[in-house]
């Protein structure tokens, strides 16, 4: 059996019940397999893959909250320290009642390739809680995250582990939890990014995940002799993600006409109101039903669906395993050119294999997505510097990071003779790196 083979194995084995996590292990393996063979021997006698798969540390906890009718809950906390060869353990906190370690580990596993590609010093980790903040009063809200932080504080820190936002984690609960991690610790400094600009936050990074989306998609489009312009794009999802990709691809010219939450979906033949979704999703945290009050022309949808409407190129932005193999053939039909991945792997190992097998231009999560957590270390660096750069000088590293990435990850693919597979390229340029940190470490 190849080393590879038995390193699967072994994940499955010493991992029941993860099936998010055997799926993020096998693509990831799998398309590792040429730098592998080459050093079989030496890589085999490192155990540097059972390294590499095995998180450093792992971590649950109890988060008791009172409601606001002086009930008691208790969710899970979770944090899986992935790997810190290249840099303190970085990646966001997910709340979500599906989150378990099967998901945190997933989630953590993709950030250290991801965080590699970024060409920034950040190690790999996630966290999150299997807590639901749909409905939730400000708070309850409040309640949760400072009996998360209570527990988590322990562990982290802006030279250790630095988290950041994620589903159902946006800028109110960063908040919440810096203010608790600073009673508790005493310390003023940058232990979580995505914090609000009056204590320490960036700007651009609110933004950074959906324009570097866009980034990396017009260069790649660029090298295919393409543009962004007048293309019919879909996205789904409402959130952080979705909702600053639809921003940066209108800017950019294109026209986005769905988006969807995980009630419906909405397409907008006219093009989506930014502003309309802005005052549904972070303003009234509402349901995207009431689109339409908005946008008479506009159709709803219950459950899913935007992969069904005729698009030029298709970003999803919800969550992971959103687009399947029906989707990725409607898609092809309908004469998709480009599958940019917004979300973390929403799209299942059939429906990539298919829409690469059929010429579609298709870019990981883990590079198209990684200009989130770029501008989470850019906002590190900024707090260790106790400065603050303005709009344009971060948006300029960012597009700068995104190009970069895409040019890293396409010269991989070509290095190894994968020509125009960046799923490939992506997981061999992140590889290349943390393996050599890890190797020139030692056995740690
Ligand atoms: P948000 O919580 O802001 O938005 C998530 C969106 O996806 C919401 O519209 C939500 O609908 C929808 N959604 C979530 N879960 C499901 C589900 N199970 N089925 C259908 N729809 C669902 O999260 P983000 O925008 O921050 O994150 C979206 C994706 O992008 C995730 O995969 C995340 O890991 C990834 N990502 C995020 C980064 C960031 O900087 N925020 C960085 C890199 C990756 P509803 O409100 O109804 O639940």
């Amino acid at each position: 059996m190849s080393y590879v083979d038995e390193v699967l194995a072994q994940v499955i084995k010493q991992n029941p019940n993860e099936p998010e996590f055997h799926q993020a292990v096998e693509e990831v393996l799998n398309s590792l397999r040429p730098a592998i063979e080459a050093n079989e021997e030496q890589y085999r006698r490192d155990a540097l893959l059972e390294r590499l798969v095995n998180p450093e540390r792992q971590i649950r906890f109890r988060v008791p909250w009172v409601d606001d009718n002086g009930q008691v809950h208790v969710n899970s906390g979770y944090r899986v320290q992935y790997n810190s060869a290249i840099g303190p353990y970085k990646g966001g906190i997910r709340l979500h009642p599906s989150v378990n370690f099967g998901i945190i580990k997933f989630l953590g596993f993709e950030q250290i390739f991801k965080n590699a590609l970024t060409g920034l010093p950040i190690g790999g980790g996630k966290g999150g809680s299997d807590f639901d903040p749909k409905g939730k009063s400000d708070r309850e809200i409040m309640a949760f995250c400072q009996s998360f932080m209570s527990e988590l504080f322990k562990y982290i820190g802006a030279d250790t582990d630095v988290p950041a936002g994620d589903i159902g984690t946006g800028a109110r609960e960063i908040g919440y939890m810096f203010g608790m991690y600073k009673k508790l610790r005493g310390v003023f400094e940058g232990v979580l990014t995505g914090k609000g600009l009056t204590y320490g936050g960036s700007l651009v990074r609110t933004e950074a995940t959906g324009y570097g989306l866009l980034y990396i998609t017009q260069e790649m489009l660029k090298c295919h002799g393409e543009s962004l312009k007048d293309k019919i794009v879909v996205v789904s999802g409402a959130g952080n993600v979705a909702t600053y990709d639809i921003e940066k691809a209108q800017q950019l010219g294109a026209k986005v006409v769905t988006c969807s939450d995980s009630t419906g979906w909405v397409y907008d033949p006219d093009g989506i109101d930014l502003k309309a979704l802005k005052d549904i999703k972070e303003v009234k945290r509402a349901r995207l039903s009431i689109y339409k009050d908005y946008r008479p022309n506009a159709e709803y949808h219950e459950g899913r669906g935007v992969w069904s409407i005729k698009c030029d190129i298709a970003l999803p932005c919800a969550t992971q395993n959103e687009l399947l193999l029906d989707d990725a053939k409607q898609l092809v039909a309908n004469g998709v050119m480009a599958v940019c991945e917004g979300a973390n792997m929403p799209t299942t190992l059939e429906a990539t294999e298919y829409l690469q097998a059929n010429g579609v231009y298709f870019l990981p999560g883990k590079a198209a997505n990684a200009g989130g957590v770029a501008t989470s270390a850019l906002e590190m660096s900024q707090n260790s510097e106790r400065l603050h750069w303005s709009f344009e000088e971060v948006d300029a590293k960012l597009q700068g990071i995104m190009t970069d990435l895409y040019h890293n990850i396409d010269n991989a693919a070509k290095k190894y003779g994968y020509e125009g597979n960046y799923v490939v390229g992506a997981n061999l340029a992140g590889f290349e790196k943390v393996a050599a940190a890890m190797q020139a470490q030692g056995i740690v």
